[in-house]
């Protein structure tokens, strides 16, 4: 008897001590309480990171670069337009969606499912946008979701059909809300460099992603000093899609499977990431939403994308 005893208390012992174990990983992988998504708008990959001089993303280089994981095979491979970009980020699924807001995505997106699981109020969720077709993209045509859980919007001038506004004023919106709301999760747009991509002034779109370098940079540096984000957001910086190789069409252009138009970069920082690593791994637009979900240890059953299990920590 006495040693039947002696066996039982050994092994709950063992029980005890690995599920603490697992407690403690679980614990360890979710530092981050907030999530923020910046998606620059159609940057081609060789101008940007895959620029071995990095010169025209110098903050990038850097300010960012070195405290997080930056992926070098990252790739939008559906759609490679702005709305079908974004509502494969949002949702996890590569959908072929209308390009000017005309439609509203198939499936849920992240903001939704968050909202749903943790019951937050909906000024704790946002979608910032600089161009106001992103606006349907709050929502979804799922019956079960459909025109519920949905998160704050603030895109373009004054929602769809507004038109679109300057990357500074979402800036400048982005940082007054979560200085005023605190949101744990966000999703900002910023429409450059495709805005003057599409002009086909070299020295317009050059100056463009410059600037945009700026503008993630002023995003990064509030999250590292704010009380409420320091130490404790996860932060993703990506593309919706590139533009044309200069073999197939001009950097003026972009929506088709080229090169050029799919190799698009993501860069991951937070408490819970590796830093100074650069990862040449393949991994996709839809995989973000899943990769959110582990975060927050919520599941996100609607998306088609894997965890990108490369950027956390061991
Ligand atoms: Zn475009
Ligand atoms: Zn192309």
């Amino acid at each position: 008897m006495l040693k039947k005893g002696t066996f039982y208390i050994f092994f709950s012992l063992i029980f005890l001590l690995l599920n603490c174990q697992k407690e403690e990983s679980i614990k360890k992988c979710c530092l981050a309480e907030n999530v923020v998504v910046i998606v620059v708008d159609g940057p081609r990959y060789s101008e940007t990171w895959g620029d071995p001089s990095h010169e025209f993303i110098p903050h990038m280089k850097t300010d960012l670069a070195p405290h997080g994981v930056v992926f070098t095979n990252f790739r939008n491979n559906g759609s490679t337009y702005t709305n079908a970009g974004h509502s494969a980020i949002l949702s996890g699924h590569y959908q072929d969606i209308n390009n000017i807001g005309g439609e509203i995505p198939q499936r849920p997106n992240f903001l939704q499912y968050w909202l749903q699981q943790s019951g937050a109020p909906q000024t704790k969720a946002w979608l910032f946008a600089s161009k106001d077709k992103i606006e349907p993209l709050a929502n979804c045509q799922d019956s079960l979701w459909a025109d519920q859980f949905l998160p704050s919007t603030d895109c373009g001038n004054n929602g769809l059909g507004s038109g679109y506004r300057a990357d500074s004023i979402t800036v400048k919106h982005v940082l007054d809300t979560m200085g005023k709301y605190e949101p744990n999760i966000v999703l900002i747009n910023l429409r450059e460099p495709d805005f003057s991509g599409h002009t086909g002034i070299w020295e317009d779109y050059i100056a463009s992603i410059k600037q945009v370098d700026k503008d993630y940079y002023a995003i990064w540096q509030f999250i590292r000093t704010n009380p409420n984000y320091k130490d404790k957001t996860a932060l993703f910086i990506t593309n919706d899609h590139g533009r044309h190789l200069d073999s197939v069409g001009s950097f003026s252009s972009h929506g088709d499977g080229c090169e050029g138009c799919q190799h698009i970069n993501l860069f991951a920082y937070g408490p819970d990431f590796k830093a100074n690593e650069i990862n040449s791994d393949v991994y996709e637009l839809t995989d973000i939403s899943t990769t959110i979900g582990a975060i927050f240890r919520m599941k996100v059953p609607t998306s088609d994308g894997e965890i990108i299990k490369d950027i956390f920590k061991k």
